[in-house]
C-alpha cells in the first residue's frame, strides 16, 4: 500500500502551498543524508519526502493526486489519460446491471482500466504490488504476465439456451510495437530523472550532494520508448469473435487464453474472460437447467382434454392436456430445458396449467357456467380447512 503523500509530509489535505513547502523543508533537513550518514531508513524517508513534495508542490499534479490518489502516478499526471480514466469510470458506473437492453454488450470498463494501470509494478514512485482491486499479484521473477481481463456480455435466455456467437470490440493494453514491449528506445540519452546533471534535482537546496539514483551519477540513461512511455504497453483495439456455449447462466465465464492484457516489458499476455449475464425472460422462469412456463388453457380444454401447441426454445411442440386437469397442474417436457454446460443431461421444461375463464360472461357463457356449476360433486372448498 503506497503511503499517502499528505501523510508523508504531515500536512492535511487543505494545506496551502506555503504550508507544504514549510513542512517539506523542515522534514527534509531532518532526514537529509548529510545529517544522517549511513542511515538507510532516513535515506528512504528522505526519498519519499522528495516524491511527495514533487507532487504536492505542483498545482496540476496535486489536483490529479487529490482526484486519483496513487493512480495519478500511474497515469503519469497526464491530463489526457486522466480524462480517459474519468470516462472509463463513468462508463463503468452507468453500464452496470439494469441499464443494458437485450443483446447489448456491456463492458466492465472499470476492470479494464484497473488492468490497464494496475499491473505496472516497479515503476517510478514505487507504486506497485497488489492493485486496487486486489487481484492476483505477478510473479517476482522473470517478465510479469499480463493481467487477466473480464468483459461482460448480456444474453437473452434464448441465446443462453441455444448458445451463440458474438463479435466484440475491445480495447486492451497490448504490447507496444515500437519497442516490442521492452519499454526503452534502445538509445542512451540524457537521464530524465536528473536532466543529465547526475545529481538529484532536489539536492540543490542543500548545496548539491547525492547521486541520481536512476543513472548513478553518469547523467546518461536508456531513453524511454516515446510510444509507450517506458511501460512496454500500449492500448490496442481489436475485434474478437467469441463462441458462447449453450447452457451458460449469469456469472458463467468463457476463457479466451492469451487475449488479456499484454505483460509489462515483454511479459506473456493474460487471459480474457467473457462473463455472461443472462437477462430475465418475462414468461420463462429458470431454475438451474429447468425452465418453467405458465400454460394458459380454456375451461373446456382443461375439462375435456386437448392437444395444445406450446413454444419451446427448441421449436414448437404439441402437448396433450389430459381431461379433468386442474389449474396449477404441472406437466413435464423432458429434455426441453437448458442444455447442461458440464455435458450432463439437459434440464426439463415444466408447464404449469392455468385455466382461463372467458374475458366476458356473455349470455351463452353464463348459461354454460350455470350448467357447469351443477357438475361439481359437492363444495370445491370442502378440504380448505386451516
Ligand atoms: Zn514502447
Ligand atoms: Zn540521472
Amino acid at each position: 500500500m503506497a503511503e499517502d503523500y499528505y501523510q508523508i509530509l504531515g500536512v492535511d489535505r487543505t494545506a496551502s502551498p506555503e504550508d507544504v513547502k514549510k513542512a517539506y523543508r523542515k522534514l527534509a533537513r531532518q532526514y537529509h543524508p548529510d545529517v544522517n550518514p549511513g542511515n538507510k531508513a532516513a535515506e528512504e524517508k528522505f526519498k519519499r519526502l522528495g516524491s511527495a513534495f514533487e507532487v504536492l508542490s505542483d498545482p496540476k499534479k496535486r489536483k490529479l493526486y487529490d482526484e486519483f490518489g496513487p493512480d495519478a502516478e500511474r497515469i503519469g499526471f497526464d491530463e489526457k489519460k486522466a480524462e480517459a480514466y474519468r470516462a472509463y469510470k463513468s462508463a463503468a458506473s452507468s453500464g452496470g446491471a439494469g441499464g443494458i437492453p437485450y443483446g447489448a454488450e456491456g463492458f466492465d470498463l472499470g476492470d479494464l482500466f484497473s488492468d490497464l494501470f494496475g499491473g505496472r509494478a516497479g515503476g517510478a514512485g514505487g507504486f506497485g504490488g497488489a492493485d486496487m482491486f486486489g487481484r492476483r499479484g505477478a510473479a517476482s521473477n522473470g517478465p510479469e504476465r499480463g493481467e487477466d481481463l473480464t468483459a461482460r456480455i448480456q444474453l437473452t435466455l434464448a441465446e443462453a439456451v441455444s448458445g451463440t456467437e458474438r463479435t466484440l470490440s475491445i480495447t486492451r493494453p497490448g504490447r507496444c510495437s515500437a519497442c516490442s514491449g521492452r519499454g526503452d528506445s534502445g538509445r542512451m540519452g540524457t537521464c530524465p530523472t536528473c536532466g543529465g546533471t547526475g545529481r538529484p534535482r532536489r539536492a540543490s537546496i542543500f548545496g548539491g550532494s547525492g547521486v541520481c539514483p536512476n543513472c548513478q551519477g553518469t547523467g546518461k540513461a536508456m531513453e524511454s520508448c516515446p510510444q509507450c512511455g517506458g511501460a512496454g504497453i500500449k492500448d490496442e483495439s481489436t475485434r474478437l469473435t467469441v463462441k458462447i456455449p449453450a447452457g451458460v447462466q449469469t456469472g458463467s465465464k468463457v476463457r479466451l487464453p492469451g487475449q488479456g492484457a499484454a505483460g509489462p516489458r515483454g511479459g506473456p499476455p493474460g487471459d480474457l474472460y467473457i462473463e455472461t449475464d443472462v437477462a430475465e425472460h418475462p414468461l420463462v422462469r429458470r431454475e438451474a437447467d429447468d425452465l418453467h412456463i405458465d400454460l394458459p388453457v380454456t375451461v373446456s380444454e382443461a375439462l375435456l382434454g386437448a392437444d395444445v401447441r406450446v413454444p419451446t426454445f427448441q421449436g414448437e411442440v404439441t402437448v396433450k392436456v389430459p381431461p379433468n386437469s386442474q389449474s396449477g397442474r404441472r406437466m413435464r417436457l423432458k429434455g426441453r430445458g437448458v442444455p447442461s454446460l458440464k455435458g450432463g443431461a439437459p434440464g426439463d421444461l415444466y408447464l404449469h396449467l392455468q385455466v382461463k375463464v372467458p374475458e366476458e360472461a356473455t349470455e351463452e357463457a353464463r348459461a354454460a357456467a350455470e350448467a357447469l356449476s351443477r357438475a361439481y360433486r359437492g363444495d370445491v372448498r370442502r378440504e380448505l380447512t386451516l
